[in-house]
């Protein structure tokens, strides 16, 4: 198949006669034995997961095109969009994904020029929101500006660490408690395990819980520039593997749900997971009143009403508006990891009415989950989608620090534009006419 792609390639540079002439011989010859190959698969069954091997192909991306080719003869649906996408799966597959038949596309819109006050630097940069929510960009814009003419957001990362909690089973709660002070004791051999096999990753602590006879132990690591997920997990298998071995305890599961990964749970909000980020601005009476049509007392009060109490009414995990639309957007567009949305958007929004009308306005992310290397920011779109928020010229090491409080600042101002929406009652003219493609209704 890939010989064939060639000769089409070579031709098609030789002349437009030649090229009509011979792409059309060498198509239908392509065309063949790929229907073959498709009808082949369908008939013998050939799983997705195996069409590579069954084929004897040598290129992901070719076994990707001939896997689309499958489910849309068996389905019955055209996937021409889906597989036309210029993906190079002999790059991802076995780093990002498995069974590729094509990507999706996304619109990008971007948010700024945000200005952050962070703890390395104070730059100018721009967050990219992969969305399909209209009115979002727009929304999250106009807080910006607000946010810009306050004299930008002052952004600080005050917790970094990663969590990965396994469970093991005792025999009695006299061993449970055993473990808790064997694992206390020899903290310093579970460190040095845990750093041969990581370069960037160190243990910086494990704290247990018992529950009758289960202790989990949740470790928790610095992982440098990455979000760390892997670094962790692999580090903690090891180390498990230790406890086991010298304790007698009985490793149930690596991941006991107190880490907790891509689940809501309150100990992320309490203990930290990943970055735990803090944000502020004070907006002048002029800059509420001329950008965002609004008060600094209409603000507070739907803050106090909607996110604070509402939320406790509604037992919420997060006391907070959408801080879930821009965190899930930016990670989207820069190669995050979108299930850890859930942990990420919890957070608290916190407002003051300060003398002569100005409002602080300040969001506190626990568990901001973020990296600037490994997972899906290796992809080519999401690396020049993250350089767009000064990451790359921040020292490494730094890196996943700058853009939480990059990010921390986007939800800032998405979350004050909101509010303001609210307060001055144009949320729904605001989607009406940038959601649905029509007028505004008021
Ligand atoms: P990763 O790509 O698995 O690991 C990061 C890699 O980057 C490591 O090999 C690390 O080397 C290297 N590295 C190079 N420069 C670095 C720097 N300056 N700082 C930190 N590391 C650097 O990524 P990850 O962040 O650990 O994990 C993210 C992935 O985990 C995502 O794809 C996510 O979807 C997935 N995930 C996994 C689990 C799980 O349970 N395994 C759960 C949720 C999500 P060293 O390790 O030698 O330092």
């Amino acid at each position: 198949m890939e010989n064939v792609c060639r000769h089409l390639l070579v031709c098609g540079i030789s002349g437009y006669r030649r090229i009509i002439f011979i792409f059309v011989v060498c198509d239908s010859g392509f065309m063949d034995e790929f229907d073959e190959m498709v009808a082949q698969a369908i008939e013998k069954g050939v799983s997705l997961s195996r069409l590579k091997a069954y084929f004897s192909l040598a290129s992901e991306s070719d076994t990707a095109r001939l896997r689309a080719a499958v489910l849309e003869r068996k389905m019955g649906v055209d996937l021409s969009s889906v597989k036309s996408l210029k993906l190079d799966f002999d790059v991802l597959v076995g780093r990002n994904i498995e069974n590729p038949v094509g990507g999706v596309v996304l619109p990008v819109g971007v948010v700024g020029p945000l200005l952050v006050d962070g703890s390395f630097r104070k730059a100018e940069v721009f967050l990219p929101l992969a969305t399909t929510e209209g009115a979002l960009v727009a929304s999250a814009n106009r807080g910006a500006k607000a946010t810009y003419l306050s004299g930008g957001v002052k952004a600080r990362v005050i917790g970094d660490r990663m969590t990965r909690a396994p469970v093991f089973r005792t025999e009695s709660i006299d061993e449970s408690v055993r473990l808790r002070e064997w694992v206390e004791t020899n903290f310093d051999e579970l460190r040095r395990i845990a750093s041969s096999t990581t370069k960037h990753g160190r243990l910086e602590g494990a704290k247990c819980f018992i529950v009758g006879t289960n202790v989990f132990v949740r470790f928790s690591y610095s992982t440098g520039d990455a979000m760390g997920m892997n670094m962790v997990t692999i580090a903690t298998d090891r180390v498990a593997e230790y406890i086991e071995k010298e304790t007698g305890a009985k490793l149930v599961a690596l991941s006991g749900n107190v880490c907790s990964d891509k689940k809501p749970a309150y100990i992320n909000t309490l203990m930290g997971r990943g970055k735990s980020v803090v944000a502020e601005c004070t907006l002048p009476r002029e800059v509420l009143s001329g950008v965002l049509r609004t008060t600094a007392e209409e603000i507070n009060e739907i803050n106090v009403r909607k996110n604070m109490l509402g939320s406790s009414v509604g037992g919420s995990l997060a006391q907070n508006a959408h801080f879930a639309n821009i965190v899930a957007a930016s990670f989207i567009a820069m190669g995050q990891d979108a299930a850890q949305v859930v942990e990420s958007s919890q957070g608290f929004c916190f407002t003051e009415v300060r003398s002569g009308g100005d409002l602080y306005f300040s969001v506190t992310l626990p568990s901001l989950e973020v990296g600037a290397v490994g997972g899906g920011t290796k992809l080519e779109t999401q690396r020049e989608l993250l350089s767009l928020t000064g990451v790359f010229s921040v020292e490494e090491g730094m890196r996943s620090k700058w853009l939480a409080e990059v990010i921390a600042a986007g939800v800032l101002s998405g979350e004050l534009s909101l509010l303001a929406a609210m307060a001055s009652d144009e949320l729904a003219g605001s989607h009406s006419r940038l959601g649905r493609g029509g007028e505004a209704k008021g």
